[in-house]
C-alpha cells in the first residue's frame, strides 16, 4: 500500500528523522492559510505540492514555489486542478521552503533476494532513482541492514563517505540512515524513500546561516500482508487514489493483481492460479494477471472476478481454472453465465473445472456454449489460440 507524502513525513517524524514542518490543505483558500502561518514565521517563500501517490510530481508541474499567501493560493489552486499520471490532485501539502545546497538519494528497500533490508544512497538527489540506475548504475551505493543487529554504523558512514557526505553532516547522515532502517521494521514497509534527502541552509539566529540535513520529500509504501499488525496504518489508505479494481477486489476477498499480458486468468487457489500463469506462458502466452477467487467462492464472486478481469482492456482471451474441493463446481459454472449475461464485451473464455459438482458444472458450461477443456493443457492452449485469433 502506497502512501502519499505528508503520511510517510509523519512516519518519518515518529522514528526521530528531521522533516521539515508542514501542513495539508485540500482548497486553495486553505493553502492560502498554511502559507501565511510559515511566512508569518518568518519563511522567505513556501512550497506548494501535490499529494498523489506517484513521483516525478516536480517533472509535472505539482510542486511549487510562492513568495506570498496570494500566490500560495494561486499556485495551490493549479495544482489542484491538475490530473498527474491520471491521478486527480485533491490535497496539497504547504511547507517553508527549503534553501537547498545540495540534494542526494537515500532509501530502504525490503530485497527479497538477500531477504534483508538494503539501504541505497547516491548523490544524484532530486531525479528519480530507476533513471539513476539507468543511466549511471555506478552512482547507487548499497549496503546491507543485519536483521538482528541492524545497519552498523560503519557501514552507514560508508555510504555517506560514498555519496561525499563525509564531513560536517556524517553524523546527521548516520542518524538518518539509522532512522530509515527504523522506519522499515517499526511500519513494516516494502520501500521507504527520501529523495531528495537535501542539506539546505537555514538563518542561525546570528546573522548567519548554517546547513542541515533533512528529508525533503518521503515515499514509503507498506507491506499489504503486514497491515493486520498495524490497524492505524490502514487508516492512512488513500481510497481516492487507488486502482478502482484493487479497491473492489479487496472488498470482495479476491487476490488479484494485474500483469501485463492478455490471457485473464480465474483461478481458486494460489498454487493453482500461479500453475495456470506457468502454463499460460509455456502454451506461448502472456498472463493478464493472476487471481485467486479463494475457496468455497459462490456465484456473486465469480461473477465479481470476472468483472475485475474484463475491466482490462488488454485481456482478449480468459482461462478459468477451477478445481473443487470445497469450491463447487456448478456454483462457478452458474457465476460464469450469469457474469457473460451482463458483460459488455465479448471475450473468448475456455473454462475448465474439475472435482465437487464439475459434471453439472459441464452440463452448464454446455448448455450456455462455453468452450471447456478436458485438460490443464489444453485449456491453456486454446485460450492462447483465442487471444491470438483476436489479435489477428
Ligand atoms: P517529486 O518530484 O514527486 O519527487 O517531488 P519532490 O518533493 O522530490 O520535489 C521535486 C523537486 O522539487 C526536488 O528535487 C527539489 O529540487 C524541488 N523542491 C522540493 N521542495 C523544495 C523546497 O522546499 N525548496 C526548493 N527550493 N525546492 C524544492
Ligand atoms: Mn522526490
Amino acid at each position: 500500500m502506497k502512501i502519499q507524502e505528508a503520511d510517510a513525513k509523519s512516519l518519518l517524524v515518529d522514528q526521530g528523522l528531521p522533516v521539515p514542518a508542514w501542513e495539508v490543505a485540500r482548497t486553495p483558500a486553505e493553502a492560502r492559510t498554511a502559507a501565511e502561518r510559515f511566512l508569518a514565521a518568518g519563511a522567505d517563500r513556501v512550497v506548494v505540492k501535490a499529494q498523489v501517490l506517484v513521483g516525478g510530481r516536480g517533472k509535472a508541474g505539482g510542486v511549487k514555489l510562492a513568495g506570498s499567501a496570494d500566490e500560495a493560493e494561486r499556485v495551490a489552486r493549479e495544482i489542484l486542478a491538475l490530473t498527474i499520471k491520471d491521478l486527480p490532485v485533491r490535497k496539497v501539502l504547504v511547507a517553508a521552503a527549503a534553501d537547498i545546497v545540495k540534494e542526494f538519494y537515500l532509501g530502504a528497500i525490503l530485497d527479497r533476494a538477500s531477504r534483508r533490508i538494503v539501504v541505497m544512497a547516491s548523490s544524484e538527489g532530486g531525479v528519480e532513482i530507476e533513471e539513476v540506475a539507468r543511466v549511471d548504475p555506478g552512482a547507487i551505493h548499497r549496503v546491507e541492514a543485519h536483521p538482528l543487529l541492524g545497519l552498523p554504523d560503519w557501514q552507514a558512514r560508508g555510504l555517506a563517505f560514498a555519496i561525499g557526505l563525509g564531513g560536517v553532516h556524517l553524523r546527521a547522515f548516520v542518524s538518518i540512515a539509522h532512522g530509515l532502517v527504523a522506519t522499515m521494521v517499526a511500519d513494516d514497509a516494502d520501500l521507504v524513500e527520501v529523495n531528495p534527502l537535501a542539506i539546505v541552509r537555514e538563518p542561525d539566529g546570528n546573522g548567519g546561516a548554517a546547513e542541515h540535513l533533512v528529508c525533503l520529500d518521503a515515499k514509503i509504501t507498506l507491506d499489504d500482508s503486514a497491515l493486520p499488525r498495524h490497524p492505524e496504518l490502514e487508516a492512512l489508505r488513500d481510497l481516492d487514489s487507488e486502482d478502482p479494481a484493487d479497491a473492489e477486489a479487496r472488498a470482495q476477498g479476491i487476490s488479484f493483481i494485474r500483469l501485463d499480458g492478455s490471457i485473464g486468468c480465474m483461478v481458486n487457489g494460489a498454487g493453482l492460479a500461479m500453475t495456470t500463469m506457468d502454463l499460460v506462458k509455456r502454451a506461448g502466452g502472456e498472463p493478464a494477471n493472476f487471481l485467486d477467487i479463494g475457496g468455497g467462492a459462490r456465484a456473486d464472486k465469480v461473477a465479481a472476478a470476472m468483472r475485475l478481469i474484463l475491466a482490462d482492456p488488454k485481456v482478449r482471451a480468459i482461462l478459468v481454472n477451477i478445481f473443487g474441493g470445497i469450491t463447487r463446481g456448478d456454483e462457478v459454472a452458474r457465476g460464469l453465465v450469469e457474469a457473460r449475461s451482463v458483460q459488455d464485451r465479448d471475450v473468448p473464455m475456455v473454462v475448465r473445472i474439475v472435482g465437487t459438482n464439475a459434471e453439472e458444472a459441464g452440463r452448464l458450461l454446455t448448455e450456455a456454449r462455453f468452450e471447456t477443456a478436458a485438460s490443464l493443457d489444453q485449456a491453456a492452449a486454446k485460450a492462447v489460440a483465442a487471444a491470438r485469433a483476436v489479435e489477428a
